[in-house]
């Protein structure tokens, strides 16, 4: 079974926190290190996408993106393919009408 365990992130932005550690900014994707690709399989090399190592790729397809977040898009294919069913208990719909 194909599963995405450990993906870091890929952006088409970044920005430098406080901190002065890289942030991810503007679309973000999936990236397994190692590999020349995003997890819903876009080049980095032609996407110019920028790789972050050290950020682990966390979103969720519950996160809602604020005007206030450098990050403006997450990439809908790449959550769903690092949040398996099962695998987080994040849900907070209700589970039946
Ligand atoms: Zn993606």
């Amino acid at each position: 079974m194909a599963r995405v365990t450990k993906a870091s992130v890929a952006a088409s932005s970044e920005w430098v926190a406080p901190d002065g550690v890289r942030q991810p900014g503007g679309e973000v994707h999936a990236w397994l290190p190692g590999t020349n690709q995003t997890v819903c399989g876009l080049a980095l090399s032609r996407t110019r996408l920028r790789r972050f190592p050290h950020v682990t790729f966390d979103f969720r397809a519950t996160d809602v993106v604020t005007t206030a977040d450098e990050i403006r898009y997450v990439c809908p294919r790449c959550v769903a393919a690092t949040t398996r069913r099962g695998e987080r208990s994040w849900t907070r719909t209700a589970p039946r009408p």
